[in-house]
């Protein structure tokens, strides 16, 4: 009898085990994938999609096309709540799906709500289309009432710093070819910590302070807010900074309906799986990507390891549907990171090490488009 498979969120991971059985189909394995949405962005892309050097298509996988490449059901639908007595994930919209084996790739969630006031007034850094279309909006308010904004980004992690400059670089071309002045925005930075982007070395932290000063973007450091209202965020230490449009990019939570699942999480409510992305608590689901927190190895959250689990990932839950030994995954300790600046120039941060350029951009473009291409069908074959 065909066993089934569940796959719930379309995420870095799940692409990559989608393709596998696209490639090496399973006759004996029913395969499903609920995701809650149909186009899944690629995060290294999405700077360069704010800053219009790529369009929607370059940077998002349209799961409908990929999961019929791999013979799977594609239900477009959120999940929030799973009965794993019954081996039963329940969706929002659809009846109850039982499985044999499931696969949690659902990402991160934004944590606005820890910061009173943030859900009432800033945008989350995803879904990025949104945020697209919002800043494009202000552009033709100004068009129509050109007094000064200022735009305020909260955390200054590398997707902050990104899309900050990535904005900067849109919003200003735009002006220009608009003829309204590139003066009317003001851009702003504010970080709870010392230094910007706390998890790179201080030569890549020194060279996008510098590129901040150079580009005028005001930077407030050591600058935790605490609570945010009308126009107005307010920190620890009692300052008090002015807005106009507000985008928040501090690390981002887990879901919360997975804290009444029952599954082992750790402290900050992901997933705590194995050296074979298992759940320590329920051997039948597995957990990849942000949503997953490995129980030997502590790493960031980043696309780069939901991109290089998923190949684990799907031998992992092909052996374990056929009742065979699982391979142990050994995360990397270092990744490369590849932090755009919004002009078509690039830095590349790696331990000590740090170079930049123009060739850095081309390289992490070339890097990118090859990405995407794996999971545009037809799909290249092995
Ligand atoms: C602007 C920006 C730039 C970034 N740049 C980089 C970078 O250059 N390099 C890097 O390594 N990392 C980068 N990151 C971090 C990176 O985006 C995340 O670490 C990565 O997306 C995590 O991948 P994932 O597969 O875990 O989940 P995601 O890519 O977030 O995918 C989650 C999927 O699950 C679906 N989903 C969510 N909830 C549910 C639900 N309840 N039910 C069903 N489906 C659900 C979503 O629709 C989505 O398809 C960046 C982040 C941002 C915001």
């Amino acid at each position: 009898m065909a066993r089934e498979l569940l796959l719930v969120g379309g995420g870095h991971s799940h692409v990559e085990v989608l393709r596998r059985f696209a490639l090496d189909p399973a006759p004996d394995v029913r395969l499903t994938l609920i995701s809650r949405d149909r186009f899944t962005p690629y995060s290294g892309m999405l700077p360069g999609y704010l800053a219009g050097h790529y369009d929607f298509g370059d940077v998002h996988i349209d799961l409908a096309p990929l999961a019929e490449a791999a013979g799977a059901r594609f239900l477009r639908d959120s999940v929030d709540g799973l009965d794993l007595a019954a081996q039963r994930v329940i969706p929002h919209d659809h009846s109850p799906l039982t499985y044999d084996r499931l696969s949690l790739n659902i990402g991160a969630a934004p944590r606005l709500a820890a910061v009173p006031g943030a859900a009432d007034h800033a945008t989350p850094l995803k879904p990025i289309d949104g945020l697209n279309a919002r800043w494009l909006a202000l552009l033709e308010r100004l068009q129509h009432d050109p007094v000064s904004k200022t735009i305020m980004v909260v955390g200054g992690g590398a997707s902050g710093v990104e899309v900050l400059l990535a904005m900067q670089q849109r919003l200003q071309r735009l002006c220009r070819e608009r003829g309204l002045a590139e003066s009317l925005l003001r851009f702003c930075l504010v970080t709870r910590g010392p230094r910007l982007l706390a998890n790179h070395n201080p030569r890549v932290q020194r060279r996008f302070a510098r590129l901040l000063t150079r580009r005028g973007v005001a930077l407030h450091s050591e600058a935790e807010v605490v609570s945010v209202g009308a126009g107005r965020v307010h920190t620890a230490d009692g300052r008090t900074l002015a807005f106009d449009e507000l985008l928040w990019a501090t690390q981002a939570g887990a879901a919360p309906w997975l804290a009444d699942t029952g599954l082992a999480l750790d402290g900050a409510g992901f997933i705590r799986v194995d050296d074979h992305l298992a759940s320590v608590s329920h051997p039948h689901v597995f957990a990849a990507g942000d949503t997953a927190s490995m129980v030997n190895y502590r790493r960031d959250k980043a696309g780069v390891h939901a991109v290089r689990q998923g190949p684990a990932l799907a031998g992992n839950l092909r052996a374990s549907l056929h009742d065979r030994p699982l391979t142990r995954y050994r995360p990397q300790r270092r990744h490369l990171a590849l932090i755009s600046t919004g002009d078509r120039y690039a830095v590349a941060s790696r331990g000590p090490w740090s170079w930049s350029g123009n060739w850095v951009w081309r390289w992490k473009d070339r890097i990118d488009r090859r990405f995407m291409a794996r999971y545009r069908p037809p799909l290249p074959t092995p």
